[in-house]
């Protein structure tokens, strides 16, 4: 049984504020994701953001990983690296980003269509949004991890969709990447018990056709096996005794 340790109020409220500097940030963000603008302009864009809300950007140079934000366009799926790609008008767009403050993390994650974007594309950026949000209505003290994974789970394929298998949510802390593991699949009154403070970050990846997915040769950017469209949505959280808490909202 994984032992999960809650935080406590202190660290919370530290963990509240790292919350506000991503959620500032994909909030901006939103607002240049435009045609023409290249992932490498938003990265710059993101960085600066982070640096002035006096935080510092928790992706760079994490397993040596190049920039502040990661970009996935379309069949990407997660971790693509910003560069000299222009988004086009249809494209749509991953955007994750953490950030550290005073020794807190924080992690979240939006996909945001490029001006306009087909039916189908829309149907899965708010499928995936959705399915988040069925999981964090899970993080109450005394419900099951697995309550959140097949919350996520059932919302996506009742919808079409199927769910990445390879990438996982995850706690979150002094740390960006604490145990537990939080699969986007799985059953109802499975895994560790959850309890009132415990920190983690939720992030659904739903792709149009198969879950299968690849790493292309820059060793960083997944893309789904079938080259159709994948969108990620992530909140960092804390379960509540009532209901939770979405810290990056
Ligand atoms: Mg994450």
């Amino acid at each position: 049984m994984q032992k999960i340790a809650p935080k406590t109020p202190a660290e919370l409220e530290i963990m509240r504020r790292a919350g506000r500097v991503v959620s500032k940030l994909l909030k901006f963000l939103e607002s240049k994701v435009v045609p023409g603008v290249t992932t490498k302009k938003l990265d710059e864009k993101a960085e600066e953001f982070i640096r002035a809300q006096g935080a510092t950007p928790a992706f760079k140079g994490y397993y040596g990983f190049p920039a502040s934000i990661c970009v996935s366009v379309n069949e990407e799926v997660v971790h693509g690296i910003p560069g000299k790609r222009a988004l086009a008008e249809g494209d749509i767009v991953g955007v994750d980003v953490g950030a550290v403050l005073e020794g807190f993390y924080s992690d979240a994650a939006r996909t945001f269509g490029v001006g306009r974007i087909d039916v189908s594309s829309q149907h899965l950026i708010n499928t995936t949004r959705e399915a988040l949000y069925k999981g964090i209505d899970q993080a109450v003290e005394g419900h099951f991890l697995g309550d959140i994974s097949w919350a996520v789970q059932e919302h996506a394929e009742k919808n079409g969709f199927s769910v990445v298998r390879d990438y996982v949510g995850h706690g979150i802390g002094r740390s960006l990447h604490e145990e537990p593991q939080i699969p986007n699949f799985g059953k109802p009154l499975t895994g560790p018990r959850l309890v009132a403070g415990m920190a983690i970050a939720i992030e659904p990846m739903l792709n149009v056709g198969v879950y299968d997915v690849k790493t292309l040769s820059d060793g960083w950017t997944v893309v789904t096996k079938d080259g159709k469209r994948s969108a990620h949505f992530e909140q960092t959280i804390f379960v509540g005794k009532e209901k939770p808490e979405v810290v990056t909202e």
